[in-house]
């Protein structure tokens, strides 16, 4: 039985969508990116919402806006995706890594505390697995006192704001919840990624909410990044070819990253459907798992619900007690040799050789490198049936208990 890690919903109804948006006559950013960015807002319960090609560069993209530059700092967790901290590097700014919690794999709100210098102008905290981070105590960490008098705003952007501003990496976290209130309403900004693994695909896109508070305008700001994934470029494909609408103007050396129409067709189904659908889909799959595994004494669940917040349960991050990183990777082998693909989420940082060689040492993150020694993300997609799940447990269960025979 060949069970891939996270294949893409794609049925006849996602095939019809982009097929009509191929024969529309029109297939880059137009009507059906303007759609699902409307869509987003309405689902996120607020805010105003910008398409792009990736969440990378949504966040890439407010950085810039926000005029992060070298000497700058950007705390985020140790933990995460490789592209949360790739975009600090590309602004020239420091990378400050935080450890995150033993619990739950979120950046732990008393490390970053301990990390704010008056060179921090960003917090990007990550959503892992699909829960939200502890927004309250970030929000109120960058609007208290201690903090705001070390801000040292150097732009227009940073001295309206005022203080450090919340960029939230929500790659993981659409329609998660936070004391009841959807992710992309919790924080300033968030992004959203639609990368093909995630739980709502785009093949390839991102969006960013822009949720600011009131000295900004989302409405301006949507329209200033509009333009600035754009090539900084006045009008879009769509207005230039009005008629008689030719001519442009360049008012900054903008990116280039938008979404097409044909990829938005594939948001706009898979959001529809995604409340009702989706969710109640991944959620029933994370309960088979951990209904199977909570009996056993070395099986470390994931977190999905507490009293104040609800996963999209996005990564089934099982975390085996006592086992090694040998022994770990050991159980991927055995499954692959069953067909089963898993992962590992993630990486710590640190330990990639970019930043190792940057001087970046995991072992002042403790609790991420102790995550990553023995965690494995186990397949959850909606296509996955029952008996491939029973499969995937019985399997797991057979190699686990081999692993510790031998140990
Ligand atoms: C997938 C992912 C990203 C990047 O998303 P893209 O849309 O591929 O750019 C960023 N952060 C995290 C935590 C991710 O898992």
């Amino acid at each position: 039985m060949k069970i891939p890690f996270s294949p893409p919903r794609v049925d006849s109804i996602i095939i019809n969508e982009v097929t009509e948006a191929l024969q529309s006559g029109w297939i880059t950013t137009g009507p059906r990116t303007k759609q699902f960015e409307n869509d987003l807002a309405k689902f996120c319960g607020g805010g105003k919402v910008l398409c792009l090609s990736s969440a990378t560069s949504g966040l890439e993209l407010v950085l810039r806006w926000f005029g992060v530059k070298e000497g700058d700092e950007v705390i985020l967790p140790a933990y995460t995706y490789c592209a949360t901290a790739n975009v600090v590097v590309h602004c020239g700014a420091k990378p400050v890594f935080v450890d995150v919690n033993p619990d739950d794999f979120l950046i732990s709100v008393k490390e970053i505390e301990k990390a704010i210098t008056k060179n921090t102008k960003v917090i990007m905290p990550v959503d892992f697995g699909g829960m939200p981070c502890d927004y309250d105590e970030i929000n109120a960490l960058v609007n208290c006192k201690s903090s705001k008098s070390i801000f040292n705003p150097e732009t227009e952007e940073q001295k309206k704001l005022g203080r450090i501003l919340v960029l939230s990496d929500a790659a993981h976290s659409l329609g998660a919840w936070y004391k009841g209130k959807s992710t992309g309403v919790l924080t300033d900004i968030t992004v959203f990624s639609f990368h093909a693994v995630k739980n709502l695909t785009t093949a390839e896109g991102g969006a960013i909410v822009f949720n600011m508070p009131e000295s900004f305008s989302n409405e301006e700001l949507y329209k200033w990044f509009n333009v600035f994934s754009l090539h900084g470029q006045s009008k879009d494909a769509l207005a230039k070819l009005q008629v008689g609408g030719w001519k442009y103007d360049v008012s900054v050396a903008g990116f280039k990253a938008n979404m097409t129409d044909v990829l938005a067709s594939m948001g706009l189904v898979e959001l529809k459907r995604y409340r009702e659908d989706m969710l109640p889909r991944l959620r029933y799959i994370f309960e088979r798992y951990s209904n199977a595994l909570e009996q056993f004494e070395w099986a470390l669940l994931p977190e999905t619900e507490t009293y104040d917040k609800i996963s999209s349960y996005h990564i089934y991050s099982l975390r085996i007690k006592e086992f090694s990183e040998p022994m770990r990777d050991k159980l991927i082998a055995k499954l692959a040799e069953k067909e089963i693909t898993t992962n590992v989420h993630f990486i710590p940082i640190p330990e990639l050789s970019f930043y190792k060689e940057k001087g970046y040492c995991s072992d002042f993150y403790p609790i991420a490198k102790e995550l990553f020694s023995n965690e494995i993300s186990l397949p959850a997609y909606y296509d996955l049936k029952d008996v491939q799940i029973d499969y995937i447990i019985k399997s797991l269960l057979e190699e686990v208990e081999a692993i510790i025979k031998r140990s």
